[in-house]
């Protein structure tokens, strides 16, 4: 399996400025002192080993991650994704300049829950307009299709959820159950969260991808703490809502329905798990803070390692890919 981040920013999209990037330009100007390249490929190998906050971003397009089959189903032109944020959008237009607009493609989207950062790409997947193509949208909220029918509805969306094309049906989900789609095993859990959300566990030919964002885990509960242990367990990869530091989680921030890093590194200790992703990152927050939460994180995994083998930290960025 291979997981690719479309968007993976928490609350809303952000760009970076023009001040940001000419900070970044400067910088990798600093850091090459004085080198000459002879080309723009010379140049993108050289700026490939500056440091990821120099000469990369961490993106700024919400909820969206596409879990690709390695080696592909059946049908090559079956697509799993997480969540239907702006990162939603890019991934269509991927899809298009690969195979142009050939259907059938049959799309399969879990949804963790239908606030508007993870929906909002959904207007702008423009295979949802090609008659053709399927689409199925999985979740555990009985008021999911209601959620996508409005986003689109007069005064907010030119055009209607009735005008797409595409064959669009809403699978609603039981979570506790497991069920076989699109060559997975797929095990929806409940998050706390505002309004609810859920996570999903992925498996399949013994390599497991859990997504769990927007959830806010209370470790006071030791039954909570225990379920959400299981859930994890033995996890190749953890995709995770690490939105902020664990001071504010505990302080300012909670019960504002998200998680920390700190929280994120104790559970998949508790749980074998062997990559944590943090994902869902605070809008608020620069590429130099994200960065540093990453550090902070890798340092605290360390320190409380112990016997256990070696947790790998990443921070999820737009295009970012995991190889299971
Ligand atoms: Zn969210
Ligand atoms: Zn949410």
């Amino acid at each position: 399996m291979r997981a690719r981040f479309w968007g993976t920013r928490g609350s809303l999209p952000v760009a970076l400025t023009a001040a940001e990037v000419k900070h970044k330009v400067a910088q990798a100007l600093l850091l090459a002192g004085g080198r000459s390249f002879k080309d723009q490929a010379e140049a993108e190998t050289y700026a490939a080993t500056l440091p990821f906050t120099t000469a990369q971003t961490f993106g700024g397009n919400t909820s969206c991650v596409e879990l690709e089959l390695q080696p592909p189903g059946k049908d090559a032109h079956e697509y799993i994704l997480c969540d239907a944020g702006s990162g939603l959008r890019p991934f269509g237009n991927a899809v298009l300049a690969r195979h142009g607009p050939k259907t059938p493609n049959v799309f399969h989207i879990f949804m963790s829950h239908p606030h508007w950062d993870h929906i909002m790409g959904f207007p702008f997947f423009t295979p949802a307009y090609i008659p053709g193509n399927r689409l199925r949208i999985y979740g555990c909220h009985s008021g999911l299709e209601e959620a996508f029918r409005r986003q689109q509805a007069p005064p907010s969306f030119p055009v209607d959820f009735d005008y797409l094309g595409a064959d669009i049906e809403f699978i609603q989900l039981e979570p506790g159950q497991r069920y076989d789609i699109a060559g997975l095993r797929v095990t929806p859990k409940l998050q706390l969260h505002g309004g609810d959300s859920y996570g999903y566990r992925f498996e399949r030919q013994g390599k497991v991808v859990v997504y769990s964002t927007d959830s806010e885990h209370k470790l006071d509960s030791a039954e909570e703490t225990e379920s959400f242990v299981r859930f994890f367990f033995g996890a190749d990869l953890v995709i995770f809502d690490a939105m902020y530091s664990l001071a504010d989680a505990v302080s300012v921030k909670e019960d504002w329905g998200h998680s920390s890093n700190m929280v994120g590194v104790e559970l998949c200790q508790l749980a074998g798990a062997r990559h944590l992703v943090l994902f869902h990152h605070e809008p608020v927050f620069k590429d130099a803070k994200i960065a540093e939460i990453e550090a902070e994180t890798r340092r605290l995994e360390a320190l409380t390692r112990q016997d256990a083998p070696q947790l790998t930290i990443s921070a999820a960025y737009d295009g970012l890919e995991i190889d299971l």
